[in-house]
């Protein structure tokens, strides 16, 4: 998809009601997934530690993330049919026995004010807002999508919210193909040693 556009399934069109209840699950990965950051998280969250310039980052990298594979859909406008993308992206490393975040504590994230976009928008995710489906599985894992009581968001705080998340996914993976796939091109701070072993997929 080339285009911002996005459609909302129609379970969302008069808005939901829905409260974190604070399981911290999202926080480790439903077990199985990760937790995506982009360069202004990665930023935001080293000034919050106070890790500066590049050195800081370097070592934000090298305590806290992770390389991981990502996928996208992508069609150009020239193109008539667009195809699907593999392509390396930065994650949380997790930690300890149930594989949490390591801003995690006590089931309370350290970090609120700096955390992740991806951290933020949740559940409002363009592939949740999008298909009902996707939605109804992560009820199965977010007990704040099986409870839908609470903060009421309207239909245009969700677009909004997705939309902002679809921009920087696809931001992001237009200067990762602009450099070839080659990540250490957008993130210069990785150290050697956290990309050497991640190849590059197109
Ligand atoms: S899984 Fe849902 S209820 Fe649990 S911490 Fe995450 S958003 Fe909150
Ligand atoms: S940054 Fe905070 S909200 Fe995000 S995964 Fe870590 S603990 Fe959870």
């Amino acid at each position: 998809m080339t285009s911002a556009e996005i459609k909302l399934s129609k379970f969302l069109e008069n808005g939901i009601e829905f409260s974190c209840q604070m399981c911290g699950d999202c926080c480790r990965g439903f077990k199985e997934g990760e937790v995506y950051l982009y360069k202004e998280d990665i930023v935001r969250l080293a000034n919050h530690l106070r890790l500066k310039g590049e050195n800081g980052l370097r070592s934000f990298a090298k305590q806290y993330l992770k390389v991981i594979k990502d996928t996208l859909f992508w069609k150009s406008p020239e193109e008539t049919r667009g195809k699907t993308y593999k392509f390396n992206t930065l994650g949380f490393k997790f930690t300890g026995d149930d594989e949490h975040c390591h801003f995690l504590i006590d089931n309370i994230c350290t970090v609120h004010e700096a955390r992740p976009f991806q951290c933020r928008c949740f559940p409002f995710w363009k592939m949740m807002v999008t298909n009902k489906k996707n939605l109804t599985n992560y009820s199965k894992k977010c007990p704040g999508l099986r409870l839908l009581k609470g903060r009421f968001y309207t239909r245009s705080e969700i677009l909004e919210w997705a939309r902002k998340e679809y921009k920087i996914e696809k931001e992001y993976f237009l200067e990762l193909k602009k450099h070839n796939f080659d990540i250490i091109k957008v993130y210069p701070f990785l150290p050697k040693e956290m990309v050497e072993n991640a190849k590059k997929l197109s």
